[in-house]
C-alpha cells in the first residue's frame, strides 16, 4: 500500500456531551415551528433558517463560556437510586438541599430550562425579535438534550461499563442513518400549566430509558463481536464506525426509542414557545416579521419590564426556582 491508511477511532469525541448530532438538533428546532398556532407561526416561519441553524449555538458556547457545559445535562443518578423522582423540582429548593456547587458539578439542565422559559416570556413582553429568536433556538437545544437518556446519567458515554462511544452512537450515528424514516407529525403545541414540572417529567421519562440504552448495546456487542464496527471513508480519513448492521440491530431493539424521543422533544419545544408567548399576554408577532427595534427602544422596554416586575413582587410571591 502506497499511502499510509490513517485509521482513527471514531468515538465521536467532537460530539461528546453535545446532545444529538447537529442534524437532529436542527430538525427538532425546525419541526417545532410547525406545531405553532396561526398567531405565532408566521414570525417563526419567516425565521425558520435561523431557528434551525442556531439550534447548535448552545453547544458552540460550551467552548467559550465556562458556565455553559452543565446546562446540557443532569447526572441525576449521582444523587442515588430514585433521585430522579426525589430531586427538588425548583432551583432554590435544590440549592438548599445540595448547594449550588454540587448542582453545577452534576448538571443543571432542568432548572436552566425554566430560567430560559422566563427569559423567553420576557422577550415576548418587550417584543424583542432578535432575543425571541435566539432564546427560542437555545431552548430548542436544551429541550432536545433533555430527551437524550444519556444526558441524565453519570455513565453518559458508557465509560463506566466499557461502552465508550455509545453517546455519539445513540444521538448521531443512528439518527443520521435512519431519521429519514421517522414520522415527525406531533400535532399542535399545547399550553403547559407548569413549565418546570413539565421539564422534569421529560427528564424522568428520558432517565427511565438509560437502562435499555446501555443493556441492549451490551447484549448486541456480545452477539456481533468484531462485526460491531466497520470502516468508512470520511474525506481523506478512514474512520472506524459502528457498522450498518450493528446500528440497524440496535435501532430495532430499541423499538423506536430514538424516533420517540425526537418526537417528544419537538412537541415539548412547541409547547414551551407557545406557553411563554401566552404567558406574555399573546403579543402580536405579525408586526415583528420585518421589525427591528432601536437600542433605545429596547432599553426603554427593559426598564418598563423591570418596573413591572418590582410591582409584581410587592403584590405576589416571587417566581421561585430560577437559576442564576
Ligand atoms: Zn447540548
Amino acid at each position: 500500500m502506497k499511502t499510509l491508511l490513517k485509521v482513527i477511532l471514531f468515538t465521536g469525541i467532537f460530539l461528546l456531551f453535545s446532545g444529538w448530532g447537529f442534524h437532529a438538533h436542527r430538525q427538532i428546532n425546525r419541526l417545532a415551528v410547525f406545531t405553532l398556532p396561526p398567531e405565532m407561526i408566521g414570525f417563526y416561519k419567516a425565521n425558520l433558517q435561523y431557528i434551525s441553524e442556531a439550534a447548535v449555538n448552545a453547544d458552540r458556547r460550551r467552548f467559550a463560556v465556562v458556565e455553559e457545559a452543565p446546562r446540557h445535562y443532569i447526572d441525576i443518578d449521582h444523587y442515588g437510586d430514585s433521585a430522579v423522582y426525589k430531586m427538588p423540582r425548583f432551583w432554590n429548593d435544590a440549592v438548599e438541599k445540595f448547594g449550588e456547587d454540587t448542582l453545577k458539578a452534576y448538571g443543571i439542565l432542568p432548572w436552566h430550562l425554566y430560567t430560559m422559559y422566563f427569559r423567553l416570556r420576557d422577550a415576548f413582553m418587550v417584543k424583542d425579535p432578535s432575543r425571541i429568536l435566539s432564546l427560542s433556538a437555545d431552548i430548542g437545544h436544551y429541550i432536545a438534550d433533555a430527551h437524550v437518556p444519556l444526558h441524565t446519567t453519570e455513565n453518559y458515554n458508557g465509560q463506566l461499563t466499557g461502552q465508550e462511544g455509545i453517546h455519539a452512537f445513540w444521538e448521531s450515528r443512528i439518527p443520521e442513518l435512519f431519521s429519514t424514516e421517522y414520522d415527525y407529525f406531533v400535532g399542535k403545541a399545547t399550553y403547559l400549566e407548569n413549565a418546570q414540572i413539565a421539564v422534569w417529567e421529560a427528564i424522568v421519562q428520558s432517565h427511565r430509558e438509560v437502562d435499555s440504552v446501555l443493556s441492549i448495546e451490551k447484549r448486541l456487542s456480545e452477539q456481533f463481536g468484531e462485526q460491531k464496527y466497520s470502516f468508512e471513508t470520511k474525506g481523506k480519513q478512514t474512520v472506524r464506525v459502528y457498522s450498518y448492521e450493528f446500528s440497524k440491530a440496535y435501532a430495532e431493539a430499541l423499538n423506536g426509542m430514538i424516533e420517540r424521543q425526537m418526537r417528544l422533544a419537538i412537541k415539548m419545544l412547541g409547547d414551551f414557545w407557545f406557553t411563554a408567548w401566552v404567558d406574555a399576554g399573546q403579543p402580536d408577532l405579525k408586526s415583528l416579521i420585518n421589525y427591528k427595534p432601536t437600542e433605545a427602544e429596547l432599553e426603554q422596554r427593559r426598564k418598563e419590564l423591570e418596573a413591572w416586575k418590582q410591582q409584581r413582587i410587592k403584590t405576589r410571591e416571587h417566581e421561585s426556582g430560577t437559576t442564576p
